[in-house]
This record gives structure tokens, sequence and C-alpha cells, in this order.
């Protein structure tokens, strides 16, 4: 088996141990005689896998008794317009704190779903953070926060000081940094980075910010899938089941400390050649650095296309930054192993000496 060096920006690398395991039960799973997505999902055993990930999810999170955990279909993208939605059902506003790419696309289409939203704070493309104290206007339930700038590759380290729930977008980071519980309202973020295969957002919304009968179809009611025990309609079997796997290995890893521990090394190991070069150059302030997305560019874009081609005939593959911004941007998400951003560090202190 040779398996790439896989720096890609979601969906990723998911743990070899992993998919060997998924693999091995494809065709038949816990004694069955057939695959986990080939049985109903009313049956006894993907019930006791559904209730398993339901658990496992609250003890790795530490999300307290307030909080149900929902798994919505769909992704990231579909908590932006549901967000609204449901936690402003019978009025109010919804700030967001404009921070990048991600953080844009979640206000921009609560706008599209009619709801009242606004911006608290734009950097306005820069890669800065709010100060802690911020004005948020009356009637405001709720500052919407992306805690990790996929695509710029800024973090939040100081959540906003309000006195409203945060709504956090932790889908690049997800339970790879300790949530402040008592200050969430809502989290979520598409599962796709650290935790599982694409098409399914994991959810924690405080029950009491739900109301009992919004105007709402089932299907983007989070109250409906808290009810079912997100099991309403025929969920996405697949994803759920890695999930499961995922957070097994998870709990092997040390769970959020562990993961925390691991991002922040692997992310140490590229920032510590870009700051040791005249070459390689970060655009974004140490302290707001993200963890598991490093974005970076080199003298000119002819060399970071060299760079891409080069890598990728190396085996170190989706080094190619997002489309928007340009440059280089190497994801290193849980499932990716430390070896490859060590293997990764040394090969761009080579492609260095080689070509500045
Ligand atoms: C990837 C990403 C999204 C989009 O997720 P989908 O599941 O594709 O909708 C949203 N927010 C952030 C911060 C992301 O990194």
């Amino acid at each position: 088996m040779s398996r790439v060096h896989n720096f890609t920006a979601g969906p990723c690398t998911l743990p070899t141990e992993v998919l060997e395991e998924v693999a091995t039960e494809l065709t038949d799973y816990a004694g069955t005689g057939m695959g986990l997505v080939e049985m109903s999902h009313r049956s006894p055993v993907y019930q006791e896998l559904h209730t398993r990930v339901l658990q496992r999810v609250r003890e790795i999170s530490g999300a307290s008794d307030e909080f149900e955990i929902i798994l919505v279909p769909g992704g990231a993208t579909m908590l932006f317009s549901l967000v609204p939605l449901n936690l402003l059902a019978s009025g109010g506003k919804g700030g967001y704190m404009i921070t990048g790419s991600w953080a844009t696309k979640a206000l921009a289409d609560g706008r599209r779903a009619g709801a009242e939203v606004y911006t608290v704070w734009d950097n306005e493309g820069r890669p800065e953070m709010p100060p802690p104290d911020v004005d948020i206007e009356k009637d405001t339930r709720y500052v919407h926060i992306t805690t990790n700038e996929t695509i710029d590759g800024v973090r939040m380290i100081d959540f906003p000081d309000v006195d409203v729930p945060l709504v956090a977008d932790m889908s690049s980071e997800y339970l790879a940094r300790h949530i402040p519980w008592e200050r969430m309202g809502l989290v979520y973020g598409g599962v796709q980075k650290n935790l599982a295969p694409a098409g399914l957002a994991l959810v924690f919304v405080r029950r009491d910010l739900l109301d009992d009968e919004p105007l709402l179809a089932s299907a983007t009611n989070l109250g409906w899938y808290v009810a079912n025990r997100s099991l309403g309609n025929t969920p996405p079997m697949f994803q759920t089941y890695l999930l499961d796997k995922m957070l097994a290995w998870l709990e092997r890893k040390g769970g959020i400390a562990g993961l925390e521990k691991a991002s922040q090394e692997k992310s140490s190991l590229i920032y510590d050649v870009i700051d040791h070069s005249e070459f390689y150059r970060s655009s974004v302030p140490a302290e707001i650095r993200s963890h598991t997305n490093v974005v970076f560019n080199l003298p000119d874009e002819n060399l970071e296309r060299k760079f891409v081609g080069d890598a990728t005939n190396d085996g170190l593959i989706g080094l190619k930054g997002h489309r928007s911004v340009g440059g280089i941007r190497a994801s290193l998400y849980a499932g990716l192993a430390l070896e490859s951003a060590a293997t990764l560090a040394e090969w761009m202190r080579a492609f260095e000496l080689n070509n500045h």
C-alpha cells in the first residue's frame, strides 16, 4: 500500500488504521452478514451505533446537559441558514463577526434566508481578529463567530465578550480545541475536516434557544432533529458510522486535549520553517495563526506553481491555496499524521535550498 501525504483542505485524509478497519467490515458488520450501509436505520444494530455516537460526542466534547446534540445532513453550509431560521424564529437579530471567507458566507446566507442579521465587526480582508469588547445592537439574540477561518488561515483566540450566547462555526478545528460551553448557545461544523467524510453537520444547541413550534418544515427545524434523536428520516449512515470510528480513534488519542496538542505540534513544524526563512512568507500575525490551516506564500506565483507541482510529484498533495486567495495552504487535520507534517517541513527546507 502506498499512501500520499495528504494536505487537502476538506474532505481530507483519515487515519489509515480507521479506513482499514472499515474496509474489513464493509461486507459484514458485527457478524450481521451485511454491511452497515445495507441495513435498516431502524434496526437494533444501527440504533446501538447511533446512540453510541451521541454518547461519545457528549463525553469527548464535555457539553453539558443543557445542550442537545444533533446530526444534520448537508454540512456546515446547511447551518448557515438553519441557525438564523431557528434561533430567530420568534424575532430578534443575529450579529456576525466577519473574520474571513466562511463568516462572510454565513452572514450572506442568513440574509438570503430572510433573517435579520447584521455585521458586528469586520476585518475587511485583513488578517485580524476582533477586540474582546464589541457593541451589539438591541434585540440581538446571538453573535456568530467562525473560530478558525479555513481559507484565510486565521484563528480566533479570544471569543467576544458579549451578553448574548455565541454561535460558533468550528468546522475546521472541530473537537481540536476546548469549547467554553458556558458562553455558547450553538456550536456547529461540517464533519469532513476532523471527524468523518463529508455530508453531515454535528450540531450542539442549547435547548432553551429553540422555539417549541417554529413555522419551519421538518428538515429545517432543529427541534425536529432533537425530538427524533436525528432519526426523523433516513440518516447519512455511512458518515455516522465513520464518525463512530473516528470518535473511538480520537478517544485513543486523548480527546480534545490530545488533538489540540497534536495540531499545535504539526503546525509549529511548518511555521518554524516559514519563520526561519526569507523565502516563505506568512501574512498572518503569529498569535492568530491557524493550527489546522497553514497559509503562506513564496516569492512569486511561478515558484508557487513549481512548489505545488514538485510536491505532488514527491507524494505531498493538496497544497494549492484556495482559489480565492492563491498561495499555498497546508491543512493539518486530525487524521494527518505528525510524520506527514514533519515530511513537509523537511521537504520545504530542501525546496528553498534548491530554488531561492
Ligand atoms: C469547510 C467549512 C465550511 C463548509 O462546510 P460544508 O460542510 O462544505 O458546508 C463552513 N465553515 C468552515 C469554517 C469550514 O471550514
